[in-house]
Protein backbone atom coordinates (compact mmCIF):
# COMPACT_ATOMS: atom_id res chain seq x y z
CA UNK A 1 0.00 0.00 0.00
CA UNK A 2 1.44 3.62 -0.57
CA UNK A 3 2.48 5.97 1.51
CA UNK A 4 1.60 9.61 1.38
CA UNK A 5 4.37 12.88 2.19
CA UNK A 6 1.93 15.48 3.07
CA UNK A 7 4.23 18.60 2.28
CA UNK A 8 3.62 22.25 4.12
CA UNK A 9 6.44 24.23 5.58
CA UNK A 10 9.28 21.65 4.05
CA UNK A 11 9.12 21.96 0.51
CA UNK A 12 12.26 20.54 -0.18
CA UNK A 13 13.96 17.01 -1.00
CA UNK A 14 17.17 17.14 1.51
CA UNK A 15 17.06 16.71 5.17
CA UNK A 16 13.13 16.00 4.95
CA UNK A 17 12.24 13.14 7.27
CA UNK A 18 9.00 12.51 6.29
CA UNK A 19 9.94 11.75 3.54
CA UNK A 20 12.83 9.78 4.24
CA UNK A 21 10.34 7.63 6.46
CA UNK A 22 8.07 6.98 3.22
CA UNK A 23 11.20 6.18 1.59
CA UNK A 24 12.43 3.49 4.19
CA UNK A 25 9.05 1.87 3.74
CA UNK A 26 9.61 1.08 0.32
CA UNK A 27 6.15 1.62 -0.70
CA UNK A 28 5.54 3.62 -3.78
CA UNK A 29 4.57 7.45 -2.43
CA UNK A 30 2.22 9.90 -3.25
CA UNK A 31 3.83 13.42 -2.64
CA UNK A 32 0.87 15.83 -1.31
CA UNK A 33 0.47 19.43 -1.16
CA UNK A 34 -2.65 20.72 0.00
CA UNK A 35 -3.84 24.52 0.13
CA UNK A 36 -6.13 24.74 3.05
CA UNK A 37 -7.75 28.06 2.92
CA UNK A 38 -10.97 26.96 4.85
CA UNK A 39 -10.45 25.38 8.11
CA UNK A 40 -11.53 27.06 10.84
CA UNK A 41 -9.04 29.84 12.50
CA UNK A 42 -6.37 29.36 9.64
CA UNK A 43 -4.69 32.49 8.45
CA UNK A 44 -4.77 33.16 4.80
CA UNK A 45 -1.23 33.15 3.18
CA UNK A 46 -0.29 36.83 2.00
CA UNK A 47 0.29 38.15 -1.48
CA UNK A 48 3.82 38.07 -1.67
CA UNK A 49 4.05 34.75 0.24
CA UNK A 50 1.44 33.34 -2.38
CA UNK A 51 4.07 34.32 -5.37
CA UNK A 52 6.73 32.36 -3.45
CA UNK A 53 4.49 29.67 -2.62
CA UNK A 54 3.79 29.25 -6.59
CA UNK A 55 7.03 29.40 -7.18
CA UNK A 56 8.67 26.84 -4.92
CA UNK A 57 5.79 24.23 -5.68
CA UNK A 58 6.68 24.37 -9.19
CA UNK A 59 10.56 24.13 -8.18
CA UNK A 60 9.29 20.64 -5.76
CA UNK A 61 7.08 19.60 -8.73
CA UNK A 62 9.50 19.25 -10.62
CA UNK A 63 12.19 17.86 -8.63
CA UNK A 64 9.92 14.80 -7.28
CA UNK A 65 9.02 13.88 -10.74
CA UNK A 66 12.65 14.03 -11.82
CA UNK A 67 13.26 11.08 -9.61
CA UNK A 68 10.29 8.73 -10.57
CA UNK A 69 7.76 10.41 -8.69
CA UNK A 70 4.13 12.68 -9.14
CA UNK A 71 3.38 16.05 -6.36
CA UNK A 72 -0.28 16.31 -6.17
CA UNK A 73 -1.70 19.46 -5.26
CA UNK A 74 -5.62 19.29 -3.67
CA UNK A 75 -7.38 22.16 -2.17
CA UNK A 76 -10.06 22.27 0.90
CA UNK A 77 -10.20 21.23 4.42
CA UNK A 78 -6.90 19.20 5.42
CA UNK A 79 -9.69 17.12 7.61
CA UNK A 80 -11.39 16.15 4.59
CA UNK A 81 -8.75 16.08 2.20
CA UNK A 82 -6.22 14.39 3.54
CA UNK A 83 -8.01 11.02 4.40
CA UNK A 84 -10.17 10.96 1.14
CA UNK A 85 -6.53 10.99 -0.22
CA UNK A 86 -5.77 7.75 1.86
CA UNK A 87 -8.70 6.10 0.88
CA UNK A 88 -9.04 7.44 -2.79
CA UNK A 89 -5.36 5.51 -3.10
CA UNK A 90 -5.21 3.05 -0.12
CA UNK A 91 -2.46 4.69 1.59
CA UNK A 92 -1.24 2.32 4.54
CA UNK A 93 0.81 5.54 6.14
CA UNK A 94 0.99 9.11 6.24
CA UNK A 95 4.04 10.87 6.84
CA UNK A 96 4.88 14.75 7.63
CA UNK A 97 6.69 17.29 9.42
CA UNK A 98 5.43 19.43 12.59
CA UNK A 99 3.94 22.33 12.63
CA UNK A 100 3.38 24.41 15.31
CA UNK A 101 0.70 27.09 14.79
CA UNK A 102 -2.29 26.54 17.52
CA UNK A 103 -4.81 26.14 14.12
CA UNK A 104 -2.62 23.72 12.60
CA UNK A 105 -1.51 21.69 15.49
CA UNK A 106 -5.53 20.53 16.38
CA UNK A 107 -5.82 20.12 12.69
CA UNK A 108 -2.68 17.67 12.54
CA UNK A 109 -3.86 16.32 15.69
CA UNK A 110 -7.10 15.20 14.62
CA UNK A 111 -6.23 13.56 11.07
CA UNK A 112 -3.90 11.53 12.57
CA UNK A 113 -6.13 10.55 15.25
CA UNK A 114 -9.04 9.99 12.53
CA UNK A 115 -6.13 7.99 10.40
CA UNK A 116 -4.75 5.44 13.15
CA UNK A 117 -8.51 4.74 14.53
CA UNK A 118 -9.05 3.51 10.74
CA UNK A 119 -5.43 1.27 11.19
CA UNK A 120 -3.37 3.63 9.07
CA UNK A 121 0.10 4.42 9.80
CA UNK A 122 0.88 8.20 10.47
CA UNK A 123 3.89 9.79 11.78
CA UNK A 124 5.32 13.12 12.17
CA UNK A 125 8.46 14.39 12.62
CA UNK A 126 11.19 17.26 14.22
CA UNK A 127 12.12 19.06 10.73
CA UNK A 128 11.65 22.77 10.61
CA UNK A 129 12.66 23.93 14.45
CA UNK A 130 15.93 22.69 15.62
CA UNK A 131 14.49 22.46 19.22
CA UNK A 132 10.45 21.46 19.78
CA UNK A 133 9.03 24.28 21.59
CA UNK A 134 7.66 21.96 24.61
CA UNK A 135 11.44 20.61 25.37
CA UNK A 136 12.96 23.88 26.60
CA UNK A 137 11.77 24.65 30.00
CA UNK A 138 13.19 27.00 33.24
CA UNK A 139 13.97 25.31 35.76
CA UNK A 140 10.45 25.77 37.56
CA UNK A 141 9.20 24.11 34.47
CA UNK A 142 7.97 26.93 32.83
CA UNK A 143 8.49 27.90 28.42
CA UNK A 144 10.91 30.86 28.43
CA UNK A 145 9.72 34.64 27.77
CA UNK A 146 13.30 36.36 27.41
CA UNK A 147 15.73 35.46 24.91
CA UNK A 148 19.05 35.45 26.87
CA UNK A 149 18.02 32.99 28.96
CA UNK A 150 16.52 30.52 26.09
CA UNK A 151 19.66 31.01 24.38
CA UNK A 152 21.69 29.82 27.18
CA UNK A 153 19.16 27.13 27.95
CA UNK A 154 19.28 25.43 24.30
CA UNK A 155 22.76 25.63 24.39
CA UNK A 156 22.61 22.62 27.21
CA UNK A 157 20.48 20.49 25.11
CA UNK A 158 21.61 17.64 23.11
CA UNK A 159 23.59 19.68 19.68
CA UNK A 160 20.67 19.84 16.30
CA UNK A 161 20.79 15.96 14.84
CA UNK A 162 23.27 16.39 11.49
CA UNK A 163 20.87 17.03 8.24
CA UNK A 164 19.96 13.60 5.99
CA UNK A 165 20.86 12.93 2.47
CA UNK A 166 18.52 14.32 -0.41
CA UNK A 167 16.03 11.42 -1.79
CA UNK A 168 17.33 10.89 -5.13
CA UNK A 169 15.08 8.43 -6.18
CA UNK A 170 11.28 8.62 -5.53
CA UNK A 171 8.81 5.36 -6.14
CA UNK A 172 5.71 6.60 -7.97
CA UNK A 173 2.39 5.74 -7.80
CA UNK A 174 0.80 3.52 -10.80
CA UNK A 175 -2.76 3.96 -9.83
CA UNK A 176 -4.56 7.37 -11.45
CA UNK A 177 -4.65 9.88 -8.76
CA UNK A 178 -5.84 13.79 -9.91
CA UNK A 179 -4.39 16.95 -8.66
CA UNK A 180 -5.50 20.44 -9.39
CA UNK A 181 -3.40 22.79 -11.79
CA UNK A 182 -1.19 25.13 -9.92
CA UNK A 183 -1.91 27.96 -12.05
CA UNK A 184 -5.67 27.29 -11.20
CA UNK A 185 -4.88 28.48 -7.80
CA UNK A 186 -4.70 31.86 -8.75
CA UNK A 187 -1.65 32.18 -6.29
CA UNK A 188 -0.12 35.04 -9.10
CA UNK A 189 -0.91 38.56 -9.26
CA UNK A 190 -2.48 39.03 -12.17
CA UNK A 191 -4.81 42.30 -12.47
CA UNK A 192 -2.47 44.36 -12.36
CA UNK A 193 0.66 42.03 -11.87
CA UNK A 194 2.74 43.93 -8.75
CA UNK A 195 5.28 41.10 -8.66
CA UNK A 196 7.58 42.39 -11.05
CA UNK A 197 10.68 43.23 -8.29
CA UNK A 198 9.86 39.86 -6.79
CA UNK A 199 10.91 38.24 -9.98
CA UNK A 200 13.98 40.28 -10.43
CA UNK A 201 15.12 39.19 -6.77
CA UNK A 202 14.47 35.75 -6.13
CA UNK A 203 14.44 32.28 -7.52
CA UNK A 204 12.27 30.23 -5.28
CA UNK A 205 12.88 26.94 -4.69
CA UNK A 206 15.35 24.17 -3.00
CA UNK A 207 18.16 24.39 -5.60
CA UNK A 208 18.26 28.17 -5.47
CA UNK A 209 18.09 28.13 -1.46
CA UNK A 210 20.97 25.46 -1.51
CA UNK A 211 23.10 27.79 -3.84
CA UNK A 212 22.63 31.10 -1.46
CA UNK A 213 24.00 29.10 1.26
CA UNK A 214 26.79 28.06 -0.16
CA UNK A 215 27.56 31.31 -1.53
CA UNK A 216 27.05 32.99 1.94
CA UNK A 217 29.32 30.92 3.62
CA UNK A 218 31.94 30.21 1.17
CA UNK A 219 31.89 34.36 0.56
CA UNK A 220 30.07 36.25 3.26
CA UNK A 221 30.08 34.59 6.65
CA UNK A 222 33.49 36.16 7.64
CA UNK A 223 31.83 39.93 7.51
CA UNK A 224 28.64 38.59 9.07
CA UNK A 225 29.33 40.43 12.35
CA UNK A 226 30.58 43.62 11.16
CA UNK A 227 28.39 44.54 8.35
CA UNK A 228 25.01 43.20 8.92
CA UNK A 229 23.39 46.40 10.42
CA UNK A 230 24.29 48.18 7.61
CA UNK A 231 21.24 48.62 5.49
CA UNK A 232 22.71 48.34 2.22
CA UNK A 233 25.71 46.12 1.01
CA UNK A 234 23.69 42.34 1.68
CA UNK A 235 25.93 41.80 4.28
CA UNK A 236 23.18 39.28 5.63
CA UNK A 237 22.24 35.60 4.52
CA UNK A 238 18.63 36.57 2.41
CA UNK A 239 17.60 32.99 3.62
CA UNK A 240 14.77 34.11 5.43
CA UNK A 241 12.23 32.94 2.96
CA UNK A 242 14.25 29.58 2.42
CA UNK A 243 13.69 28.61 5.95
CA UNK A 244 10.30 30.46 6.25
CA UNK A 245 9.09 27.48 3.34
CA UNK A 246 11.52 25.16 4.18
CA UNK A 247 13.41 24.73 0.95
CA UNK A 248 16.57 24.24 3.66
CA UNK A 249 15.82 22.96 7.13
CA UNK A 250 17.37 24.74 10.41
CA UNK A 251 19.46 21.61 10.90
CA UNK A 252 20.86 21.92 7.08
CA UNK A 253 22.16 25.79 7.50
CA UNK A 254 23.70 25.31 11.62
CA UNK A 255 25.65 22.11 10.37
CA UNK A 256 26.48 23.42 7.07
CA UNK A 257 27.92 26.81 9.03
CA UNK A 258 29.73 25.14 12.08
CA UNK A 259 31.52 23.59 9.10
CA UNK A 260 32.86 26.58 8.03
CA UNK A 261 33.12 28.06 11.37
CA UNK A 262 36.91 28.70 11.34
CA UNK A 263 39.00 30.88 13.89
CA UNK A 264 38.93 34.20 15.01
CA UNK A 265 36.53 36.94 13.72
CA UNK A 266 35.27 34.26 10.96
CA UNK A 267 34.00 32.14 14.24
CA UNK A 268 32.48 35.40 15.87
CA UNK A 269 30.18 36.14 12.65
CA UNK A 270 29.54 32.35 12.89
CA UNK A 271 27.90 32.75 16.32
CA UNK A 272 26.38 35.78 15.61
CA UNK A 273 24.90 34.25 12.69
CA UNK A 274 23.51 31.10 14.79
CA UNK A 275 22.16 32.82 17.16
CA UNK A 276 19.92 34.64 14.41
CA UNK A 277 18.51 30.67 14.06
CA UNK A 278 17.87 30.73 17.73
CA UNK A 279 16.00 34.49 17.64
CA UNK A 280 14.16 32.24 14.87
CA UNK A 281 13.37 29.26 17.65
CA UNK A 282 13.01 31.69 20.15
CA UNK A 283 9.61 33.02 17.83
CA UNK A 284 8.50 29.99 17.23
CA UNK A 285 8.94 28.92 21.03
CA UNK A 286 6.79 32.11 22.30
CA UNK A 287 4.39 30.88 19.64
CA UNK A 288 3.94 27.85 20.16
CA UNK A 289 2.70 28.79 24.27
CA UNK A 290 0.93 31.85 22.88
CA UNK A 291 -0.48 30.91 19.83
CA UNK A 292 -2.45 33.99 19.58
CA UNK A 293 0.32 36.25 19.01
CA UNK A 294 -1.03 37.65 16.04
CA UNK A 295 -3.66 39.07 17.58
CA UNK A 296 -3.23 39.82 21.17
CA UNK A 297 -0.80 41.07 23.37
CA UNK A 298 1.93 39.11 25.05
CA UNK A 299 1.86 41.14 27.79
CA UNK A 300 -1.98 41.21 28.37
CA UNK A 301 -0.98 44.62 30.55
CA UNK A 302 -0.54 46.50 27.44
CA UNK A 303 -4.30 45.88 26.64
CA UNK A 304 -4.16 49.57 28.99
CA UNK A 305 -2.64 50.87 25.66
CA UNK A 306 -4.42 53.60 24.80
CA UNK A 307 -4.23 53.86 21.11
CA UNK A 308 -6.03 56.84 19.37
CA UNK A 309 -8.60 56.26 16.64
CA UNK A 310 -7.20 54.43 13.33
CA UNK A 311 -6.24 57.43 10.56
CA UNK A 312 -6.20 55.91 7.67
CA UNK A 313 -4.51 58.33 5.77
CA UNK A 314 -1.52 57.92 8.21
CA UNK A 315 -1.45 54.34 7.32
CA UNK A 316 -1.55 54.33 3.74
CA UNK A 317 1.28 56.86 3.85
CA UNK A 318 3.24 54.73 5.99
CA UNK A 319 2.25 51.65 3.50
CA UNK A 320 3.28 53.54 0.12
CA UNK A 321 6.31 55.22 1.56
CA UNK A 322 5.73 58.39 1.88
CA UNK A 323 6.24 59.34 5.28
CA UNK A 324 8.85 61.67 4.81
CA UNK A 325 11.41 60.22 6.34
CA UNK A 326 14.42 58.92 4.60
CA UNK A 327 14.65 55.58 6.12
CA UNK A 328 11.15 55.03 6.81
CA UNK A 329 10.50 55.27 3.03
CA UNK A 330 13.41 53.95 1.68
CA UNK A 331 12.47 50.82 4.27
CA UNK A 332 8.77 50.74 3.03
CA UNK A 333 9.67 50.47 -0.54
CA UNK A 334 12.44 47.97 -0.52
CA UNK A 335 9.31 45.79 0.92
CA UNK A 336 7.06 46.44 -1.34
CA UNK A 337 9.74 45.86 -4.34
CA UNK A 338 11.42 43.33 -3.00
CA UNK A 339 9.14 40.88 -0.69
CA UNK A 340 11.87 41.82 2.64
CA UNK A 341 13.42 44.26 4.13
CA UNK A 342 16.77 44.71 6.13
CA UNK A 343 16.09 43.87 9.87
CA UNK A 344 17.28 46.69 11.76
CA UNK A 345 14.83 49.12 8.74
CA UNK A 346 12.14 46.46 9.89
CA UNK A 347 12.53 47.83 13.58
CA UNK A 348 12.93 51.59 12.02
CA UNK A 349 9.80 51.35 10.01
CA UNK A 350 7.40 49.44 12.61
CA UNK A 351 9.00 52.00 16.12
CA UNK A 352 7.84 54.78 13.83
CA UNK A 353 4.32 53.58 12.74
CA UNK A 354 3.53 52.45 16.79
CA UNK A 355 5.55 55.14 18.34
CA UNK A 356 5.44 58.10 15.99
CA UNK A 357 1.86 57.92 14.52
CA UNK A 358 0.22 55.68 17.15
CA UNK A 359 -0.67 53.17 15.08
CA UNK A 360 -1.54 49.68 16.69
CA UNK A 361 1.13 47.18 15.71
CA UNK A 362 -1.64 44.85 14.72
CA UNK A 363 -2.22 47.00 11.35
CA UNK A 364 1.28 47.08 10.71
CA UNK A 365 1.86 43.67 11.31
CA UNK A 366 -1.02 42.55 8.51
CA UNK A 367 0.42 44.77 6.07
CA UNK A 368 4.40 43.01 6.88
CA UNK A 369 2.57 39.44 6.93
CA UNK A 370 0.95 40.80 3.14
CA UNK A 371 4.18 41.65 1.54
CA UNK A 372 7.01 39.63 2.92
CA UNK A 373 8.23 37.02 0.97
CA UNK A 374 8.94 35.30 4.28
CA UNK A 375 6.51 36.57 6.04
CA UNK A 376 6.41 34.00 9.10
CA UNK A 377 3.22 32.64 11.54
CA UNK A 378 6.05 33.48 14.26
CA UNK A 379 8.67 35.82 13.61
CA UNK A 380 6.04 38.56 12.21
CA UNK A 381 4.05 38.81 15.15
CA UNK A 382 6.67 37.89 17.99
CA UNK A 383 8.72 40.75 16.57
CA UNK A 384 6.76 43.60 15.79
CA UNK A 385 5.15 42.75 19.56
CA UNK A 386 8.86 43.15 20.66
CA UNK A 387 9.04 46.59 18.99
CA UNK A 388 5.97 47.76 20.33
CA UNK A 389 7.10 46.77 23.82
CA UNK A 390 3.92 44.30 24.09
CA UNK A 391 6.02 41.27 23.44
CA UNK A 392 8.86 39.09 24.79
CA UNK A 393 11.76 41.01 25.82
CA UNK A 394 13.17 41.54 28.31
CA UNK A 395 13.62 45.39 28.18
CA UNK A 396 11.73 47.12 31.08
CA UNK A 397 11.59 50.76 28.79
CA UNK A 398 10.13 51.45 25.62
CA UNK A 399 12.38 52.64 22.44
CA UNK A 400 11.18 54.92 20.49
CA UNK A 401 13.95 54.32 17.71
CA UNK A 402 15.38 57.60 15.59
CA UNK A 403 15.15 56.73 12.14
CA UNK A 404 17.90 60.27 11.65
CA UNK A 405 20.14 58.42 13.91
CA UNK A 406 19.86 55.07 13.20
CA UNK A 407 20.63 56.37 9.15
CA UNK A 408 23.28 58.18 10.30
CA UNK A 409 25.08 55.12 12.48
CA UNK A 410 24.28 52.24 9.34
CA UNK A 411 23.89 54.37 6.35
CA UNK A 412 26.81 56.43 6.61
CA UNK A 413 27.27 56.94 3.01
CA UNK A 414 23.38 56.85 2.38
CA UNK A 415 24.11 53.57 -0.04
CA UNK A 416 20.70 52.85 1.31
CA UNK A 417 18.51 55.34 0.79
CA UNK A 418 20.39 56.30 -2.78
CA UNK A 419 18.75 52.97 -3.64
CA UNK A 420 15.36 53.56 -2.22
CA UNK A 421 14.66 57.08 -1.26
CA UNK A 422 16.93 59.33 -3.67
CA UNK A 423 14.68 62.32 -3.36
CA UNK A 424 16.35 62.35 0.20
CA UNK A 425 19.50 63.39 -1.38
CA UNK A 426 18.40 66.40 -3.55
CA UNK A 427 18.03 69.75 -2.72
CA UNK A 428 14.85 69.85 -1.30
CA UNK A 429 14.40 66.93 0.97
CA UNK A 430 10.23 65.67 1.70
CA UNK A 431 9.36 67.13 5.01
CA UNK A 432 8.75 64.45 8.21
CA UNK A 433 4.47 63.76 8.05
CA UNK A 434 4.91 64.41 11.49
CA UNK A 435 7.15 66.08 14.55
CA UNK A 436 9.97 63.24 15.70
CA UNK A 437 10.11 65.23 19.11
CA UNK A 438 7.29 66.06 19.50
CA UNK A 439 5.48 62.40 18.62
CA UNK A 440 7.88 60.89 21.02
CA UNK A 441 6.94 62.54 23.74
CA UNK A 442 3.43 61.95 23.06
CA UNK A 443 4.38 58.26 22.87
CA UNK A 444 6.07 58.36 25.95
CA UNK A 445 2.68 60.11 27.35
CA UNK A 446 1.08 57.63 25.82
CA UNK A 447 2.95 54.42 27.00
CA UNK A 448 3.15 55.37 30.86
CA UNK A 449 -0.43 54.30 30.95
CA UNK A 450 0.75 50.82 30.68
CA UNK A 451 2.10 49.29 33.83
CA UNK A 452 4.71 46.10 32.61
CA UNK A 453 3.89 43.38 34.67
CA UNK A 454 6.28 40.44 34.77
P1 LIG B 1 20.17 36.89 8.71
O1 LIG B 1 20.71 38.01 9.51
O2 LIG B 1 21.04 36.27 7.70
O3 LIG B 1 19.66 35.80 9.77
C1 LIG B 1 19.60 34.40 9.49
C2 LIG B 1 18.22 33.87 9.81
O4 LIG B 1 17.91 34.01 11.19
C3 LIG B 1 17.10 34.58 9.08
O5 LIG B 1 16.96 34.10 7.77
C4 LIG B 1 15.90 34.27 9.95
O6 LIG B 1 15.38 32.99 9.67
C5 LIG B 1 16.51 34.24 11.35
N1 LIG B 1 16.32 35.53 12.02
C6 LIG B 1 17.11 36.62 11.97
N2 LIG B 1 16.64 37.61 12.76
C7 LIG B 1 15.52 37.14 13.31
C8 LIG B 1 14.56 37.68 14.22
N3 LIG B 1 14.69 38.93 14.72
N4 LIG B 1 13.51 36.92 14.57
C9 LIG B 1 13.35 35.67 14.08
N5 LIG B 1 14.22 35.11 13.23
C10 LIG B 1 15.28 35.82 12.85
N6 LIG B 1 11.74 37.23 9.94
C11 LIG B 1 11.10 36.28 9.23
O7 LIG B 1 11.71 35.27 8.86
N7 LIG B 1 9.80 36.41 8.89
C12 LIG B 1 9.06 37.51 9.26
O8 LIG B 1 7.87 37.59 8.96
C13 LIG B 1 9.72 38.54 9.98
N8 LIG B 1 9.06 39.67 10.34
C14 LIG B 1 9.72 40.66 11.05
C15 LIG B 1 9.04 41.81 11.45
C16 LIG B 1 9.68 42.82 12.17
C17 LIG B 1 8.92 44.05 12.59
C18 LIG B 1 11.04 42.67 12.50
C19 LIG B 1 11.76 43.73 13.30
C20 LIG B 1 11.72 41.52 12.14
C21 LIG B 1 11.09 40.51 11.41
N9 LIG B 1 11.78 39.33 11.02
C22 LIG B 1 11.10 38.35 10.32
C23 LIG B 1 13.14 39.07 11.49
C24 LIG B 1 14.28 39.53 10.57
O9 LIG B 1 14.10 40.86 10.21
C25 LIG B 1 14.45 38.67 9.31
O10 LIG B 1 14.47 37.31 9.66
C26 LIG B 1 15.75 39.02 8.60
O11 LIG B 1 15.78 40.37 8.25
C27 LIG B 1 15.91 38.14 7.39
O12 LIG B 1 17.09 38.47 6.68
P2 LIG B 1 18.28 37.42 6.56
O13 LIG B 1 17.75 36.09 6.18
O14 LIG B 1 19.28 38.04 5.65
O15 LIG B 1 18.80 37.40 8.06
Amino acid sequence: SPSIVWFRDDLRLTDNPALRAALDRDEPIVALYLLDEESDGVREIGGAARWWLHGSLTSLGERVSERGGSLVLRRGKAAEVVPALVEEVGAGAVFWNRRYGGVEREIDAGIKEKLRDDGVTVASFAANLLYEPWTVRTQSDKPYGVYSPFARAVQKLPAPRPPMPEARKIPGFDGSVDGDDLGAWGLLPTKPDWAGGLRETWEPGEPAAKARLKEFLDDDLGDYSKYRDEFAGGATSNLSPRLRWGELSPYQVWHDTLEHRGSGQHAQSASGFLSELVWREFAWHVTYHSPDIATVNWRRTFDAFPWPELDRSHLETWQQGKTGVAVVDAGMRQLWHTGVMHNRVRMVTASFLIKNLLIDWRHGEQWFWDCLVDADAASNPFNWQWVAGSGADAAPYFRVFNPDTQRKKFDPHDAYVKEWAPEYLGENPPEPMVDLGETRKRALDAYSHVRHGG
